[in-house]
């Protein structure tokens, strides 16, 4: 990396409800080119870059059995949502010239490649840009999870979790004015507050393998670049 960037590999987990800009629902391209560029300006910098893309602006497991679907049926159209989008991202990183390789949970060999943690492994060596979909390939588990879990496979340094708000608040800051920013917190005391970063298991899984989570603002233009350099406000989770 550059000089100046203290991380060598990270994470980027960002939600499927990132990728639909004003629509509510589904993909809205110059928003997923927008972030790409976000990706391309840290990949610039030299750092290695994994990232896990979740498919809430598609389909959710949970939604469809709430509606009378089988959940593990549900759950896998929520795994398949997640492909979607990770091309759509594959394809708006290469728009930039940013070689990037999608990887799945569940193989899919004419569509990309199945999850062979040596192989992801090298293409990040190589400074390809590696999305991890599909989840974990399980049900029952959410992207949260998986992006969690592909950290500590792929031994990032950190899981940036990029969201609307510039960090982990006590309460919610879009209904409450008064709400307080943490700098730093505990991945016990946003499992006793419920504070929302994660899903409990993905926050237990990172606690219990010592990743810390930074939360950040990718509505922020250059904000993601900015963290890895030393600047901008976030919450760490440690
Ligand atoms: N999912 C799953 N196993 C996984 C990851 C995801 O079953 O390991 C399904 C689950 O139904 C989930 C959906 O895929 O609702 C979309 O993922 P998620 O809700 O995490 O997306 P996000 O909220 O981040 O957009």
């Amino acid at each position: 990396p550059q000089k100046g960037v203290t991380y060598k590999r990270v994470l980027l987990k960002i939600s499927g409800e990132a990728l639909m800009g004003p629509q509510g629902f589904g993909l809205h391209p110059p928003t997923v080119q927008r972030i790409a560029q976000e990706v391309r300006s840290v990949h610039a910098l030299g750092v290695e870059i994994c990232m896990v893309i979740g498919g809430g602006n598609i389909f959710r497991g949970l939604q469809g059995s709430a509606q009378g679907m089988e959940r593990t049926t549900a759950d896998y159209m929520g795994m398949l949502a997640t492909v979607m989008n990770a091309l759509a991202m594959q394809s708006a990183l290469e728009e930039l010239n940013v070689h990037t390789r999608v990887i799945s949970a569940i193989p899919m060999d004419q569509v990309c490649e199945p999850y062979i943690r040596r192989r992801a492994v090298r293409h990040l060596e190589k400074k390809r840009v590696v999305i991890f979909a599909a989840g974990t390939g399980n049900p029952y588990f959410t992207t949260d999870t998986a992006a969690t879990l592909r950290a500590n496979e792929m031994a990032c340094e950190a899981i940036f979790k990029g969201t609307k708000v510039d960090g982990v608040y006590d309460k919610d800051p879009v209904k409450n004015p008064d709400a307080k920013r943490y700098d730093r917190v505990s991945y016990d005391e946003v499992l006793q507050k419920n504070l929302g970063v994660m899903d409990a298991s993905a926050i237990a899984l990172a606690r219990d393998n010592n990743l810390p989570i930074i939360v950040f603002s990718l509505d922020e233009p250059g904000g993601f670049r900015g963290i890895l350099s030393g600047q901008g406000t976030y919450t760490r989770v440690h």
